[in-house]
């Protein structure tokens, strides 16, 4: 059926925001590109459900790739409108071991016109940690396109600190199961507090996920944190949606 989705286009992206936390607070950075199935009869499936079966298949290549060039057509449409966003695109394992990656990736970014600057490639940590050397090859050449590089779910995988050194990266995510512990004093605020420090001294940005209260905000915000995303800003959304949240949040 997924086979039969993408071929037929049941596949939607939607958008969530990242907002700015330091320098023009408040604004709208970028989004981040989710995968959607919009079913026939089940309705919106979340991608929970199908990108571990796309991935086992083989047609999570073919899936991200689809990802990857709606959002960069995505980016092209909004700039016409004088709307400047970039764009975060999840990219998975699967697709970081194709052999063609990078010529993939160059030809996305070619055939849609995007301005690369303005597109991020999310990882995880155990992508990174797959097979290093092999790894960091395909991460300088993706860099070499001009695109960037963001460290999804930090802090929840088996992960050496030292890929963050050699690895040429520009952004941790950091997970938001550590974002939804945030209190004054807690556990996770000290481990945020220490993620944000880290990737401030290795010169990197720091993205929250999944901020939902104006508390864990407000800690993310005396922190330091650059860029935070979640649902106490808004869910991610269908294009047109979004664009109606742009309006009614200049
Ligand atoms: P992710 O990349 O870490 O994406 C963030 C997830 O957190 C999204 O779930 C988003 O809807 C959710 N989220 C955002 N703010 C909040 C919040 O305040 N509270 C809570 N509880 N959740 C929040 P979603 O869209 O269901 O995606 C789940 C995962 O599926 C993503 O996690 C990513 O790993 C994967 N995924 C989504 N789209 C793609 C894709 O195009 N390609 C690949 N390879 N993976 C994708
Ligand atoms: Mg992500
Ligand atoms: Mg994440």
């Amino acid at each position: 059926q997924l086979r039969r989705a993408l071929m037929e286009g049941q596949l939607r992206v939607h958008y969530q925001p990242i907002l700015g936390l330091s320098g023009t607070a408040g604004e709208v950075d970028s989004v981040e590109a989710l995968v959607r199935w919009q079913h026939p009869t089940r309705g919106l499936v979340p991608p929970s459900e199908f990108v571990t079966i796309a991935e086992e298949t083989g047609l999570i290549v073919p899936l991200g790739e689809w990802v990857l060039e709606e959002a960069c057509r995505q980016v092209v449409a909004w700039e016409a409108q004088g709307i400047r966003l970039s764009v975060s695109v999840n990219v998975s394992g699967v697709q970081i071991t194709q052999p063609d990656v990078v010529s993939r990736v160059a030809a996305v970014l070619d055939r849609t016109g995007v301005d690369p600057a303005r597109v991020a490639l999310e990882m995880t940590e155990s992508v990174l940690m797959r097979d290093a050397e092999e790894t960091l090859s395909v991460l300088r050449a993706l860099k070499d396109l001009g695109v960037r590089l963001h460290v999804d779910d930090f802090g929840t995988g088996y992960s050496s600190l030292s890929y963050l050194k050699r690895f040429p990266v520009d952004a941790v995510k950091v997970d938001r199961s550590f974002v939804g512990g945030m209190a004054p004093g807690s556990f996770d605020t000290a481990v945020v507090a220490a993620l944000v420090s880290l990737s401030h001294n290795l010169g990197l940005q720091c993205v929250a996920e999944g901020v939902e209260t104006a508390e864990q905000l407000e800690l993310l915000v005396q922190l330091g944190c650059d860029y935070a995303q979640g649902y106490l800003f808004c869910e991610p959304l269908a294009e047109e949606a979004l664009g109606s949240w742009l309006d009614a949040h200049p």
